[in-house]
């Protein structure tokens, strides 16, 4: 049973592009949730800070802006993501997109799940969008294990584009994502 007095920890709320995978270029109202269950030593996210809010101070939050389409991120935010934010969120008509690390179980009500896996184990049920930072390891095996229909290579660092591009055409059935965002050096 849910409480509508649920609260989450949440590092920062922003209205923005999404610069990454299969919705490069949307207009985001992005939901970053604090905390995470992994320790990834390339980490560049500081989602550690947070505001305790509850479903209504999230909600009023997020209808400030004009887009529908939300992106629950982190951290992980599978840790924290629960019934009554999302079901307010769908009340209003919202597209729910989460980022996770494939460690957890996705809920209902969630429209599209874009999973960058990190360390093991995955317990993660459903993908939509499969994104790897490429450095050149066995994706295709990482792609088995997640069975998404839209794959995506990251490079690492401008130091692997022309790598991750060459896979990329060996090996179509993946597509190209790049960090838009930082190159249009918006948040
Ligand atoms: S899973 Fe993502 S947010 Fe968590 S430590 Fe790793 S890179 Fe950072």
């Amino acid at each position: 049973m849910w409480s509508t007095d649920e609260t989450y920890r949440i590092n920062e709320i922003f209205y923005s592009l999404q610069g990454e995978g299969y919705f490069t270029g949307t207009p985001a109202v992005f939901i970053r949730f604090s905390g995470c269950n992994r320790a990834c030593p390339f980490c560049d996210t500081d989602h550690s800070a947070y505001t305790t809010m509850t479903t209504d101070e999230i909600m009023a939050e997020v209808r400030r802006f004009n887009s529908h389409h939300i992106v629950v991120t982190g951290g992980e935010p599978l840790l924290q993501l629960s019934t009554p934010l999302l079901l307010a969120l769908k009340a209003d008509g919202y597209f729910i997109a989460v980022e996770t690390n494939g460690s957890l179980p996705v809920p209902p009500m969630v429209d599209w799940v874009t999973c960058s896996p990190k360390e093991e184990p995955w317990n993660i049920d459903r993908v939509d969008e499969l994104k790897i930072v490429y450095q050149g390891q066995d994706v295709e095996a990482i792609a088995e294990r997640f069975n998404a229909p839209h794959l995506f290579l990251q490079p690492c660092s401008s130091l692997n584009t022309a790598e991750t591009i060459g896979y990329i055409m060996a090996h179509p059935h993946w597509r190209l994502s790049l960090q838009t965002h930082k190159i249009l050096n918006i948040q």
